[in-house]
């Protein structure tokens, strides 16, 4: 490993919500730098002006700080390198593909739009569909390397539109040791002359990216595997530079959960799991995606998940808290092939994260939820209660209410299959006797409860089966749920004995 201070950076493009597969990057790079004592930086790659998309810069800040991600430097929180947005910083670049011109590694291309439509028909004509601005097909064409100095300088003086193009070497073979990858090896003839500062002076991702990491003193890139193919290239402008080109890691892809293909934005919703940490609105057509958040997901739960969807730590352990995962994780051991993603796994993340809470704060989590519905919250010692006895069943904060609205206002209804199966033409009166009984109870408790209504039972010579399934719809309106007699201590003896006398009274 170099021995250059850890800077790691986060440089998403602003062109929509933030993938769960860009905050894994970001989490990979925020840990690698935690653990190296470094720093993490946050930079907005914002040159490709007509895929910027409004609010989508704000999401990606927001996604960060509810996963607990914090930027040490970057855009949101400032340093000693700002302006962290790309586009801000366009005057910068220039120089620099200048630079590549006068050192003979770039060349200015003055090929219309209608020029390399053209060059490109004729090729599919010909059998090629992969026609590509080249080491060898830009000697056919309008550049700097093939028309003549003074039409060159002619061109430039008047104005007329050009592109910058990186000038690769021909057929030579670029090798880098990725840190997850290995050795990496790409011969340049399968490389094309990208386009490094285009017609409006703003640099395109390839050369903002090498001059920021530069600029910004980047030690380690860590990004997704779709960034792998750029790499040589990357790595070519390094040298042409003659700058020390940072280590690289290149993450695993994100696969759907039939491993078949990458998850993609569009997979979301069609297969019933998010793919975006918040809920997103697309400004552009006003589709709604769902987010972890809304879902109910806790932030640590999320990054867990995360954090996994690629690497483990190689024993059993699973559970891990951010600062536990600073500690753990190692880039190195990193996978190769893509990890499938599982969203029951991903429940799982969240139920264990969820009955380790402090009770007060699942409380609240609760008492939110019950808001967001309408449902009034019931005062601190009875929301605790509820949610002691429902966490069992409990994935998300929402799942106490949806599986125990019983608790929070009198049932709505009687479960109309059992109620046929369990009403009887004396069920009334024996919940009337029964709720004298427990008029009684002092305090009204659990307990207490369930031995007099034992007692009853052996005194009334009732079964179980025959009293129990109607008591609880009595109190709950359907037969299952947890014990009916911590239930009824819950609600205390006003309300419950209210519950018998109106199904009574119904029936
Ligand atoms: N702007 C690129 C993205 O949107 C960054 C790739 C990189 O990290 O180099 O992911």
């Amino acid at each position: 490993m170099s021995s250059r201070p850890v800077r790691v950076r986060f440089a998403p493009s602003p062109t929509g919500a933030l993938h769960m597969g860009g905050v894994r990057t970001a989490l990979y790079n925020y840990l690698f730098a935690k653990q190296h004592g470094g720093k993490f930086l946050l930079r907005i790659e914002d040159t490709d002006q007509t895929r910027f998309v409004p609010g989508a810069e704000e999401y990606i800040l927001e996604a960060l700080a509810w996963c607990g991600i914090s930027p040490d430097e970057g855009q949101g929180v400032g340093g000693p390198h700002a302006p962290y947005r790309q586009s801000e910083r366009k005057p910068l670049y220039r120089q620099y593909a200048d630079q590549l011109i006068a050192a003979g590694n770039a060349y200015y291309a003055f090929d219309t739009p209608e020029d390399l439509e053209l060059v490109r028909e004729r090729a599919k004509a010909a059998g090629n569909p992969n026609w590509q601005y080249n080491s060898i097909t830009r000697t056919a064409m309008k550049n700097s390397l093939t028309l003549p100095a003074e039409e060159v300088d002619r061109r430039l003086a008047a104005g007329e539109p050009y592109v910058i193009r990186v000038k690769l070497p021909r057929n030579e073979e670029v090798k880098f040791q990725d840190r997850i990858r290995s050795w990496v090896s790409v011969n340049t003839l399968n490389l094309d002359d990208k386009v490094l500062l285009k017609g409006d002076g703003m640099p395109t991702y390839h050369l903002a990216n090498v001059v920021d990491d530069r600029l910004m003193d980047i030690s380690h890139v860590i990004r997704g595997e779709e960034w792998l193919p750029s790499a040589p290239l990357h790595i070519l402008l390094y040298r042409f530079f003659d700058w020390e080109a940072p280590e690289f890691a290149h993450l695993p892809l994100l696969l759907r959960p039939d491993g078949n293909g990458k998850l993609s934005k569009r997979d979301g919703d069609r297969l019933g799991f998010p793919v975006f940490p918040l809920r997103w609105v697309s400004p552009e057509t006003g589709e709604v995606s769902s987010g972890y958040r809304e879902r109910g997901f806790l932030p640590e739960a999320f990054t867990n998940m995360l954090a996994f969807l690629g690497w483990n730590p190689g024993d059993n352990r699973e559970l891990f808290s951010l600062a536990e995962l600073v500690d753990a994780f190692n880039l190195d051991k990193v996978h190769k092939a893509g990890a499938r993603f599982d969203f029951e796994k991903a429940k799982w993340f969240n139920q264990q994260f969820l009955r380790a809470l402090p009770a007060a704060e699942l409380a609240q989590k609760v008492a939110a939820d019950l808001t967001r519905r309408g449902v009034a919250v019931p005062a601190p010692h009875v929301l605790e209660g509820a949610c002691s006895l429902l966490l069992d069943r409990a994935v998300f904060p929402q799942d106490v209410y949806e599986n125990g609205p019983y608790l929070f206002h009198t049932p709505q209804g009687y479960d109309p299959e059992m109620m046929g199966k369990k009403w009887t033409d004396t069920s009334a009166e024996h919940l009337r006797a029964l709720a004298q009984r427990f008029a009684t109870v002092e305090p009204f408790a659990a307990e207490a409860l369930e031995s007099n209504f034992k007692s009853y039972l052996a005194e009334s010579g009732q079964g179980f089966g025959q009293l129990g399934p109607v008591l609880r719809l009595a109190i709950t309106g359907v037969t299952v749920g947890p014990s009916v007699f911590e239930t009824m201590g819950l609600l205390g003896k006003t309300e419950s004995l209210e519950r018998i006398e109106s199904i009574c009274r119904a029936h």
